[in-house]
């Protein structure tokens, strides 16, 4: 693992030890089961990393919730201040984290440094946040009596996050969480390990320098067995989790029985209307961007394209021009435009999506495959694909997490269009391409898309910190980052004060004594 600089990368995050048994991280004590973390780059084993054992995972929770006792009695703006110096600690990492996520995930360095600039706005947010949490001051109906509301912080806060952005997600959630006064137990992916004891290791470091307990960011690695002892855990009051529908559904259900809240952030089935006056230019890119960057596997990617009969066969013409033009290789290469997916089970998925598509009845009209020979050694290089398709097809209905797009098509008023794009059980990201002002305010009216994100001439793909984050229905129903999402992480309280010598009841009710 010497290519682009990973060594030193790896070295400059704290993780030297690649052997067997290797530390990871001073507030994981890690006894369990080892995990490899092998990269889709190159198939490079990159590091082994001991997993959390139950043992190990009630060290972490004792840590965590004797750290709380401190953290919570800090004022919010001092939490803040704390956050304000991790934001400056990840600045100064940016390159190495950024390496490291595209190597360990396998995601362009471009993107890998957009990650962690990520993290770096949601730390300013934070920031400004610390001093934001406001509650409300309403009129009490008895005389002689104040009612105001607060946020007190929540506790324990359980993060499970996906593969797919290894480190933003985290922050997203923790960078938050601190500033509410809460701790964070995180649970990255059993496919990104190393991702997360890099995160630790900053975060251990900033709160060392200001004599913090180390409980206030824990980590515990391992697969989903790991997370199930924080889904069954009624010390942990919140659990946010990232990933799939199918854990999400898990997961939930967990958390429901014992009565704690979850914050859902789960698949998506994302399209971009094309209308009879979109911008073919700006769709192309849209489109493709969305459709193959990450290789296909953001929440946020473009899985369908519904166009107008009108602009059908332009639209296909110029979006296939544009996959002959695209670049597939080693991600770090800034030549690049894709790289791998993240791991073998990840191909299977791809290889079975385009053969069910043709099953069904779809017709491939830009070919997938696997690529092999010098470079593709991973076996985790696939082509970005194109399928003309019904909606209907089960297929089309379910998020393959890879570089498939499906061309479907529409005609009459794009009503019909809509009809489509919400003719699906996830509800995350959605476009549309327009300059007609009717077509672009009736998709974004209580008609219109029924997504948690919805965008007039930008793709699916991606998304800024400074609103809230997350989609509707099967995706889950949970909003992280921007806006207000941080009042998930606080425990909201009523207060409802008497000035006076009486004690009059509310609703005008009588009880006398
Ligand atoms: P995944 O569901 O396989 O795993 C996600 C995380 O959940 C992992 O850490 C895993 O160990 C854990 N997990 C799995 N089962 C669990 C259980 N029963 N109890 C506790 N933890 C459990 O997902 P993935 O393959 O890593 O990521 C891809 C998926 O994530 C896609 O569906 C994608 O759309 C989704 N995603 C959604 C968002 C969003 O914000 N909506 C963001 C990123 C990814």
């Amino acid at each position: 693992a010497t290519t682009f600089g990973i060594h030193d990368a790896l070295k400059q995050l704290g993780i030297q030890d690649i052997n067997p048994g290797t530390s990871t991280g001073s507030n994981n004590f890690s006894s369990g089961d080892i995990l490899a973390s092998h990269s889709p780059v190159d198939g490079a084993l990159i590091a082994k990393v001991k997993t959390t054992s139950k043992e190990d995972y009630d060290k972490v929770m004792e840590a965590a919730t004797s750290a709380f006792k401190t953290w919570k009695n800090k004022p919010a703006p001092l939490r803040g201040e704390i956050v304000r110096q991790f934001g400056d600690k990840l600045r100064e990492l940016k390159e190495p984290l950024g390496k490291l996520v595209s190597y360990e995930m396998g995601k362009s360095y471009q993107e890998g440094l957009g990650e962690v600039q990520e993290m770096i706005d949601i730390c300013d947010f934070a920031v400004g946040l610390s001093r934001q949490l406001h509650g409300l001051t309403m009129h009490s109906e008895r005389p002689g009596h104040r009612m105001y509301e607060q946020y007190h912080p929540l506790g324990v806060v359980g993060i499970i996050s996906a593969f797919n952005f290894p480190v933003a997600v985290w922050a997203w959630n923790t960078a938050l969480a601190w500033v509410c006064g809460d701790v964070c137990v995180w649970k990255p992916s059993e496919k990104t390990p190393l991702c997360g004891i890099a995160c630790q290791n900053i975060a251990a470091a900033v709160l060392k320098e200001n004599n913090l307990p180390e409980g206030i960011s824990c980590l515990i690695n391992g697969d989903y067995k790991v997370g199930e002892y924080m889904t069954q855990d009624a010390r942990i009051p919140l659990v946010s989790a990232t990933g799939s529908i199918r854990m999400g559904k898990i997961v939930a259900q967990a958390v429901a029985a014992r009565l704690g809240k979850s914050l859902l952030e789960l698949g998506g089935n994302n399209a971009i209307i094309v209308t009879p006056d979109a911008d073919l230019k700006m769709t192309v890119i849209g489109a493709v961007f969305g459709a193959v960057g990450t290789a296909g596997q953001r929440c946020t990617s473009t899985r369908r394209l519904i166009v107008h009969e009108s602009m059908y066969d332009k639209v296909k013409e110029a979006v296939v021009a544009a996959y002959n033009q695209l670049r597939i290789g080693n991600p770090l290469d800034e030549n690049n435009h894709v790289g791998p997916v993240i791991d073998k089970d990840a191909v299977k998925m791809y290889q079975n999506a385009l053969k069910k598509v043709v099953e069904e009845g779809g017709k491939i009209i830009v070919e997938g495959g696997v690529l092999e020979g010098e470079g593709y050694e991973s076996g985790c290089y696939v082509k970005p694909a194109i399928a003309e398709a019904e909606n209907s097809f089960e297929i089309v209905q379910h998020e393959t997490f890879a570089p498939i797009l499906y061309l479907l098509k529409y005609s009459g008023d794009v009503e019909n269009a809509l009809a489509i794009q919400n003719g699906v059980v996830q509800g995350l990201s959605s476009a549309i391409m327009t300059n007609n002002l009717r077509e672009a305010e009736r998709f974004l009216s209580v008609n219109g898309s029924d997504c948690g994100i919805a965008n007039v001439n930008i793709g699916t793909s991606g998304a800024e910190i400074g609103g809230a984050f997350g989609g509707e229905k099967e995706t889950g129903g949970g909003r992280e980052s921007g806006s207000d999402a941080w009042k998930i992480y606080m425990r909201r309280q009523t207060n409802t004060i008497n000035y006076t010598t009486e004690l009059p009841l509310a609703q005008g009710i009588k009880f006398d004594l």
